[in-house]
């Protein structure tokens, strides 16, 4: 009965998760079905993953034009440049 149960619950479970190999949308790979992620260019493969990136990147973007709003930011990036030039020779 209690086993009957669990069966039951593990059917419901892939109903919800389709366990077959996600096809990348951008490169075409076709990836475990575990994966969230594609495996060879970091594509989300579930609607899950593709909130993610939203909800990590809306800040972070947020973040950046904020920084990039202040000019002593901007100063700061080109004399880094500047910087990064010079020692690369
Ligand atoms: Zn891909």
């Amino acid at each position: 009965m209690w086993t009957k149960l669990r069966r039951k619950d593990a059917l419901a479970r892939e109903r919800v998760q389709p366990l077959k190999p996600s096809t990348c949308l951008r490169c075409g790979y076709v990836n475990p079905r575990e994966a969230r992620f594609c495996l060879k260019c970091g594509y989300p493969l579930t609607v899950e993953a593709v909130r993610e990136v939203e909800r990590l990147r809306e800040p972070i973007d947020r973040f950046l034009s904020l920084l990039m709003e202040d000019s002593r930011i901007r100063e700061i990036s080109k004399l880094r440049e500047k910087m990064g030039r010079r020692c690369e020779h």
